[in-house]
């Protein structure tokens, strides 16, 4: 585990007001009542002890790349995590959850260490990834997660989780069921290779997503989860359309809103990408309320057309309708 340097200057900045829209994918949302970077534990357990005693809630913010904040804001301590260690034992790498996830693929390329470079490319912080499990191409990080350090948000006590105690699922895991379990730093264990040959796939795995043209657009990525379905009729479509399996049970989102020809709906300044069904994108003003009404929109649609429930990917944070509560 990684311990605290400079701890003389510890102490962490309030600042109030501060607008989340900035730190967002999206670039849209309100300011957060009180806002503060941290770069250390001992400040993030100031920040944590701070949101308890004066009974705020808190927020953690990572790279915000999956994250939708309401135009009215957020009304408690946003915390921007930014620890940024990162080290390599043998076939082990540790980081912390302030790095950049794209830094972590290119470390363990340099060491010769394989198995994550599949997740080249997507955009966001290391604790972020570990958080929501994320993956493509059909990798995904909490295959390779060994142990997780997690502060507890109630008790400050810092506890180490291994990879079953993560309960990592398709893009879920224990982290985000319990919101007072912060991902402060987690080590997996990768696959000795040639450094050559990793840093090769990762670079084929950004040109990949790069040809997709998905990166530009203000977006949190997939705007839904893959969900399972159970009707066989549309099952059978899907395979034979795209001649493919389905995986698990689950059919891509965004086949199933262009089933429902919902690709280019607007609304406001929201749409739904022409490129990526799945993509709700803010084409340069749009609201938070917009995205969520063009969410709510999709969601209500395939459901009507197709009987299958969506369910949201990206955090909803600070809405009281027509999106789910905080995870
Ligand atoms: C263009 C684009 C492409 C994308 N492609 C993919 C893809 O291929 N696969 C994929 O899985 N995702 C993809 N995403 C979504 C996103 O990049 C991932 O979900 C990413 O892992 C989120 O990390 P983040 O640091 O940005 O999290 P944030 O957006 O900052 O936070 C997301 C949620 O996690 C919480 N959180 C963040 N850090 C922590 C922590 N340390 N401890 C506890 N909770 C925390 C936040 O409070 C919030 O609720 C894409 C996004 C974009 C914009």
């Amino acid at each position: 585990m990684f311990t605290d340097q400079g701890k003389d200057n510890d102490t962490i900045e309030l600042s109030r007001d501060v607008s989340l829209a900035p730190f967002t994918s999206f670039q849209v949302g309100g300011p957060a009542r009180l806002f503060t970077t941290v770069r250390t534990l001992e400040q993030l357990k100031q920040a944590l002890s701070f949101a308890r005693r004066e009974e705020v809630p808190f927020l953690i913010v990572g790279g915000g790349s999956n994250l939708l904040v309401s135009d009215r804001g957020f009304d408690g301590i946003a915390i921007r995590l930014l620890l940024k260690g990162i080290r390599v034992e043998g076939r082990r790498i540790e980081a912390q959850a302030g790095v950049d996830l794209m830094a972590v693929v290119e470390h363990a390329a340099h060491w010769g260490l394989g198995g994550i470079e599949r997740l080249a490319g997507i955009p966001g912080l290391f604790g972020g990834a570990v958080r929501g499990n994320a993956g493509a191409y059909g990798s995904c990080i909490g295959d390779v997660i060994e142990t997780v350090h997690a502060l507890r948000a109630d008790t400050l006590e810092l506890v180490t989780l291994t990879r079953d105690a993560c309960q990592f699922q398709y893009r879920n895991s224990r982290f985000k069921r319990e919101h007072g379990l912060v991902v402060v730093a987690a080590g997996m264990l990768l696959e000795p290779g040639d450094p050559e040959e990793i840093l090769r796939r990762g670079e084929e795995t950004v040109r990949k997503r790069q040809a997709r043209q998905l990166q530009c657009d203000l977006s949190a990525g997939s705007f839904f989860m893959n969900p399972v379905v159970g009707d066989p009729e549309l099952i059978r479509r899907f395979e034979t359309e795209q001649g493919t399996r389905c995986r698990d049970g689950r059919i891509p989102a965004g086949w199933l809103i262009d089933q429902a020809r919902l690709r280019s709906l607007r609304v406001g300044g929201a749409m739904v990408s022409p490129r990526h069904a799945n993509y709700l994108i803010n084409t340069g003003n749009a609201s938070a309320k917009e995205i969520v009404s063009l969410a709510g929109m999709v969601k209500a649609r395939v459901l009507a057309s197709l009987g299958v429930q969506l369910e949201e990917e990206v955090s909803c944070i600070g809405f009281t309708e027509a999106a789910p509560p905080p995870s």
